[in-house]
């Protein structure tokens, strides 16, 4: 038999009410913003990849499935959204359209990963772009946004946190620092810090191994090191997350390693979803455009993950979708009304109403066990002494109240059915 590869999951029938409920509580929330829905190919060139994310970082140096297609090009399955939508923005020139995109997506991304509970190798994320401008206020509307989706949602056990990076010029001396602090210490470091030295220095700090967060807790901070006008914009947006009521905290170790990262870095965490614990994570991306494309256009945009999500859902409880329903079960009194059942149900659902059958000539008793299995609020009871007379029965499943209407008389059935 063959079955799902690692770290890939059907998503069944039962579960899809959630999703459907989720995805349209993200796209309600985006709309009331005025973000507009962008959807970018699967897979693209490599190199956009490459260049979008960087080749210092895992996602790029272990984790992307890229293969050559039969033409030789090599192509990488999306691992994130950001670098595909700044290079939709830049393809069709939509910076010169308008100022402001403010772009929203929802969508499945592909990362080689080993896989646990809440990390998979196909998973679904959403998140937003304002690609455009430089106000803070848009960073802190990124961190309104996600908080906004994720508290809406129901979730209780959520931690902010946020982070400046200043811009590259103040980071390189601080780099410099961080060198001279490390430099007599490097022989503690793990293999893969010990690379970092030279590729990614700030990543040393995302290091989840003992011995580098002991070496790393007394380093010198970035944030310690910011200019003044990065201070600033990092003030600002602290201030409109406490004017927009958004608790959040300062760390000062939420980094990211890469030069076209600036200004706000954020992430948001659920202490109820164990090692994979964040849900969230965003910044502004200032630098991107120029390293993909051939002009510098400001940005700030956030990726949640949807699995994630719906697990510290399930764990605290939230998220409850009432059970399914169908508006209508028409019983078959006779099986040899199965033609002009099935003409009166196709009847009701042209008229938007959810109606349900049987397709398999079951006895009466069976079609009416199937009714409350799907949760029926009412049926129809058709054939019999009624249909002779053009009739049928309505019967309602709660209170068992039933009513006979003039099979024709198809308005009337339809308000009862919904009433
Ligand atoms: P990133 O694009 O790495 O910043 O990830 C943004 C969010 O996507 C994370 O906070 C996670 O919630 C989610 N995410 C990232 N990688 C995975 C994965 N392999 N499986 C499930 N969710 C993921």
């Amino acid at each position: 038999m063959i079955k799902t590869i690692a770290g890939t999951k059907d998503t069944l029938p039962f579960e899809i009410s959630k999703w459907q409920y989720f995805e349209n509580f993200v796209e309600e929330v985006m709309s009331r913003f005025n973000y507009k829905e962008i959807r970018t190919p699967v897979f693209e060139e490599t190199s956009l990849f490459a260049r979008g994310i960087g080749e210092s970082t895992d996602i790029v140096s272990k984790e992307m499935y890229t293969f050559l297609d039969r033409s030789q090009t090599s192509i990488t399955l999306r691992p994130e959204m950001t670098a595909s939508v700044m290079r939709s923005v830049l393809e069709h020139s939509l910076d010169k359209q308008q100022q402001l995109n403010k772009l929203y997506y929802i969508s499945s991304m592909f990362r080689q990963e080993r896989p646990q509970a809440g990390r998979l190798r196909q998973f679904n994320q959403f998140g937003a772009e304002a690609i455009g401008l430089e106000d803070p206020l848009l960073d802190a509307e990124m961190i309104i946004i996600a908080y906004d989706i994720l508290k809406g949602l129901g979730l209780n056990s959520l931690e902010v946190k946020i982070n400046s990076l200043g811009v590259p010029s103040s980071r390189e001396n601080y780099k410099k620092l961080l060198r001279m602090y490390l430099d007599d210490k490097k022989g503690g470091l793990s293999e893969e810090s010990k690379k970092r030295l030279d590729s990614n220095i700030l990543r040393i700090f995302d290091s989840k191994i003992e011995s580098d967060q002991k070496i790393m807790e007394n380093a010198p901070l970035l944030l310690e090191h910011l200019d003044d006008g990065s201070l600033e914009k990092f003030e600002t947006v602290k201030s409109y997350l406490l004017k927009a009521g958004v608790p959040f905290e300062i760390d000062p170790r939420l980094v990211r390693g890469l030069d076209y990262y600036t200004h706000t870095t954020f992430e948001i965490i659920s202490r109820n979803v164990g090692s994979q614990s964040a849900l969230c994570g965003g910044g502004r991306y200032d630098l991107l455009a120029s390293e993909i494309g051939d002009r510098l256009i400001p940005a700030v945009g956030f990726a949640a993950g949807m699995e994630r999500i719906l697990l510290a859902c399930e764990n605290e409880n939230c998220l409850v979708i009432p059970e399914d329903e169908v508006g209508v079960y028409i019983v078959r009194l006779n099986n040899d009304l199965y033609n002009e059942t099935y003409n009166f149900a196709l009847q009701l659902r042209r008229n938007s109403v959810k109606a349900e059958l049987d397709y398999s000539r079951k006895s009466v008793k069976a079609q009416m066990r199937e009714a409350n299995k799907i949760n029926a609020r009412k049926t129809i009871l058709f054939g019999g002494d009624e249909y002779t007379n053009n009739e049928i029965v309505i019967k309602d499943m709660k209170s068992g109240v039933q009513e006979k209407i003039g099979l024709s008389d198809i308005e009337k059935i339809i308000s009862i059915i919904e009433d």
